[in-house]
């Protein structure tokens, strides 16, 4: 079978430790070819995929340099079987397309759930200290405290909310809690309580939130969710911070609204498209505490992720089903609960 591969280029002299990279690309090519299968890693990022669209069996990208299959190249892969994320989130790939002609979509369900968690705690420290600002200062010779302290302030009683309150966002609220916050969330699935956090409709989640923290996927319900209409009925001078993925929340309106100080920050590190343009507005964006895509892609995430996407391409080859929670499609349907239309509200 062929199996085509897109991941990030290797930089000279920083591979000791990476292995989701275009060099060893996750160890995938031996364990490929002693099974007789042929190992495509595209060299050119996404320009190099359409050459292979024609004769591909597998595709397997990561979210955070992601081969986007629209339905017009899933049109033109004729012999595609599976699309592979090899982590988390799988809207790079059209899933209604995807269900149409019977390509499987599977991903590595919670192999960096702990890594994004840790970095949505991080940013959300970063954001309402105003460490950017204190940060940058030391580096550039400057002293000015006043400008510092005027956006800084305690995590300590604040109320944050979740936003699609799913394995990150668990895991967040329970790094979260021991700051002394107040914690609601809001999912579609359920409106129960946790042991950490209380149920509110949306509305309540974002008129009432001080930080509102999204980690929800990105589908047809929650593209551009986080728009003019929606941020502007959050509180005065409350923070968003998102690390699920860029196109949740309008890339231009929510520049205006930090601009206008409604939104005192802005911070994750997801965007649209992905690689971003250099000229992309949240690089420059004040109070924001972006970094690009790596919240998930640290070492111990990788090395998860090298094993799930093993063990996917093994029951796919022995034709064994797949574990049900890595599964986004399947037999021509989208079957997981976070992306499928038909879940609760
Ligand atoms: P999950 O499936 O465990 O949780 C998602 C939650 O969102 C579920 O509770 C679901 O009910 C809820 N949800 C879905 N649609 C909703 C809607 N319209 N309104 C309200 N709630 C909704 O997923 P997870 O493992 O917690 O990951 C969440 C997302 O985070 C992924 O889909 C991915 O896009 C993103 N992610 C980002 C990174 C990164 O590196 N930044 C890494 C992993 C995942």
């Amino acid at each position: 079978m062929k199996i085509v591969a897109l991941f990030p280029k290797a930089t000279e002299g920083e591979t000791e430790n990476n292995i989701l990279d275009d060099q060893t690309a996750l160890n995938l090519r031996p364990f490929l070819e002693e099974k007789g299968h042929e190992l495509v890693v595209l060299k050119n990022g996404e320009e190099d995929l359409d050459k292979h669209l024609k004769d591909m069996d597998v595709v397997i990208s990561a979210p955070f340099y992601p081969a986007y299959m629209t339905a017009e190249r899933i049109e033109k892969a004729p012999n595609l079987k599976i699309a592979i994320t090899a982590g988390v989130g799988s809207d790079h790939v059209d899933l209604e397309a995807a269900s149409k002609h019977d390509i499987s979509v599977v991903e590595v369900t919670d192999s960096n759930t702990v890594s994004v968690a840790e970095h949505i705690v991080m940013t959300t420290l970063i954001l309402v200290r105003n460490y950017e600002e204190g940060h940058h200062q030391s580096e550039d010779g400057t002293w000015n405290l006043t400008k510092v302290t005027n956006h800084a302030f305690e995590l300590q009683n604040k109320t944050i909310g979740i936003f699609g309150l799913g394995r990150i966002g668990r895991l967040v609220g329970e790094r979260l809690k021991p700051f002394d916050v107040n914690i609601q969330h809001y999912r579609r699935s359920s409106q129960e309580d946790t042991d950490f956090s209380k149920y509110v409709d949306f509305d309540q989640l974002v008129e009432t939130s001080d930080v509102l923290i999204i980690t929800s996927p990105l589908t047809p319900e929650t593209d551009n969710l986080f728009d003019y209409d929606t941020i502007s009925r959050m509180k005065d001078g409350s923070y968003i911070v998102n690390c699920a993925r860029g196109k949740i929340v309008n890339k231009d309106e929510i520049v205006q609204m930090v601009k206008e100080n409604h939104i005192q920050g802005y911070g994750g590190d997801v965007w649209y498209p992905q690689p971003a343009p250099a000229d992309h507005p949240w690089r420059k964006m004040p109070r924001n505490a972006m970094t690009i895509h790596y919240s998930g892609m640290v070492i111990e995430a990788l090395y998860r992720i090298e094993e799930g996407v093993k063990n996917l391409l093994t029951d796919f080859f022995e034709e064994k089903p797949f574990p049900e929670k890595d599964v986004i499609v399947n037999g021509g349907q989208i079957t997981s609960k976070s992306y499928a239309k038909n879940d609760k509200k």
